[in-house]
């Protein structure tokens, strides 16, 4: 039986197993509960492309993806949007554990455009204590953007260190370690097309 968790946006399904019948991937070492169906996925990522569109249409802004966990998000965000926008990457490191960011986070590749004067969209995949997401708005913040809100994926605020509020959020989940559409634990699982929860 799938346990309910409330949430503000899409209900997550825990279901125990269900990574061992979709794919062969009872070789994985750790066990993976379904959080997120691809139909849960799409629906929202569409929702967000019908907000943003709504504020950005007009505003040529420049679209920034947080390498590596954001992207698949990103792809499939960008080709609902019918409108001009540009492209850029950040990508940021923090050290510690797997499974935790730890205080100190370093930007390790820059983005390449102008973002001064322009109105900017931080795409990420996770926030969690908030420390990365941080680091990368006050960070994009000194060159002079005329605008910068951030759009996430998935909001995890049961453990912030610093105050973040993104502007566009695609699911509120549990506080569980998440994996696949983007999500790696230790660089795998990033292209399970499904989010799934890390099991102890
Ligand atoms: P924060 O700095 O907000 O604690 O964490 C943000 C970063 O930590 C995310 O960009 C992501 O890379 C990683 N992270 C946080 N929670 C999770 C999670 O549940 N699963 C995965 N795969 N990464 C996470």
């Amino acid at each position: 039986m799938p346990v309910d968790i409330a949430e503000p946006e899409g209900k997550a399904l825990i279901l125990p197993g269900t990574i061992c019948k979709a794919y062969n991937l009872c070789m994985a070492k750790e066990d993976l509960s379904l959080v997120y169906d691809r139909d849960m996925i799409d629906a929202r990522v569409a929702t967000l492309a019908t907000e943003i569109t709504r504020e950005y249409k007009n505003l040529n802004p420049i679209l920034i993806s947080v390498l590596k966990g954001s992207v698949i998000f990103f792809s499939d965000l960008i080709r609902r949007l019918d409108f001009g926008i540009e492209l850029d990457f950040i990508r940021l490191a923090s050290y510690g554990p797997h499974t935790k960011t730890s205080g100190e986070v370093n930007i390790i590749y820059d983005v390449t455009l102008d973002i001064e004067g322009r109105h900017v969209l931080l795409v990420e995949d996770i926030i969690d204590t908030g420390l990365t997401v941080k680091k990368a708005l006050d960070h994009l913040n000194k060159r002079g953007p005329a605008s910068i809100k951030l759009c996430v994926l998935i909001d995890k605020p049961w453990q912030r260190l610093t105050p973040v509020e993104a502007a566009y959020t695609g699911f509120t989940a549990p506080d569980r370690f998440l994996v696949g559409y983007g999500l790696d634990y230790a660089e795998r699982y990033r292209n399970l097309p499904e989010i799934y929860a890390l099991e102890k």
